[in-house]
């Protein structure tokens, strides 16, 4: 389906990214990967992907927290895989503390991984978009892009930030062959919420596995886990055709978290 389509997915050494990543290349489409890691397990995953589904995959270690480097992952996708067709700013960190408490190095550090990196990306794969009048954005927010919880100040503020200017940038774009739309999931055992279920059994006194019943029967009326495959899915939907109409939606895949 994505046949000659290029993508970039932030954060996808591990996660949620990687299993958009890995959705993209089984779409034939080629992925420009990008986070942190292992240097032997990132090459094992690009190589991996890359025979798989016989597609080009790249990688580069830009840290989307500085602009220039989100500026130089662009241009050395486009370089690479000979466009950016697709871009899924999904890098993402979580810092939990009360306002009063809330360091300000955290503050700032989750403002530019989870938002301001979103808009330098956008800003700089759009103009080769529009040359080619088609584009898909894909902005990885959370149901916390919707609702908010205590504890989580700079977090919930990235989201619903991403999901405004995922609002703006698909209205700027509706005339392009453009579309950006935001997924907010609610939540996904990767390693961003691992911590926080290890830090919650050693904070309480509980085991691991009760920590993890108890986060989800907290938020969730449906107890489990959405996979990275499942938003990968949802990710090859918005870059199809059928999805050609819509834009600046915010989509959740939370198991009824925002339902209530
Ligand atoms: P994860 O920790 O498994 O993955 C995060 C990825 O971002 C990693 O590849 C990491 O290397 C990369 N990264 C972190 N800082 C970076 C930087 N400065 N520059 C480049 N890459 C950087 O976490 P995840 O749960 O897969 O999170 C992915 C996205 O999904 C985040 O935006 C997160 O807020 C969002 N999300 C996660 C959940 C959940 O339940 N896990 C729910 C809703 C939204």
């Amino acid at each position: 389906m994505l046949k000659n389509k290029a993508a970039i997915v932030t954060g996808s050494t591990s996660g949620i990214g990687l299993g958009i990543a890995t959705a993209l290349a089984a779409q034939h489409c080629n992925v420009m990967l990008n986070g942190f890691g292992d240097p032997t397990a990132i090459e094992n995953t690009r190589k991996g992907l890359s025979e798989k589904y016989g597609v080009k995959i790249g990688y580069s270690a830009a840290d989307v927290s500085k602009p220039a480097e989100i500026r130089a992952l662009v241009a050395s996708a486009e370089r690479e895989l000979g466009s950016v067709d697709i871009l899924v700013n999904n890098a993402g960190i979580q810092h939990v503390a009360p306002v009063e408490d809330f360091p300000d190095d955290r503050w700032d550090a989750v403002i530019a991984i989870n938002l301001a990196a979103a808009f330098h990306a956008i800003k700089a794969a759009l103009p080769g978009m529009k040359r080619r009048n088609w584009g898909r954005i894909i902005n990885v927010a959370s149901a916390h892009g919707l609702v908010a919880s205590g504890q989580k100040a700079a977090y919930v503020t990235s989201k619903h930030g991403i999901v405004g200017l995922t609002k703006v940038v698909g209205i700027e774009t509706a005339n392009d062959g453009i579309t950006c739309n935001a997924i907010c999931p609610g939540w996904v055992l990767t390693a961003l919420v691992q911590k926080q279920i290890e830090a919650k059994a050693k904070e309480t006194g509980i085991s691991v596995e009760q920590a993890k019943r108890n986060l989800l029967s907290e938020k969730q009326p449906m107890l489990q886990f959405t996979t990275p495959e499942q938003i990968g899915g949802l990710a090859v939907f918005l870059c199809s055709e059928h999805a050609a109409t819509m834009t600046g939606a915010a989509l959740p895949i939370d198991g009824g978290w925002t339902a209530q």
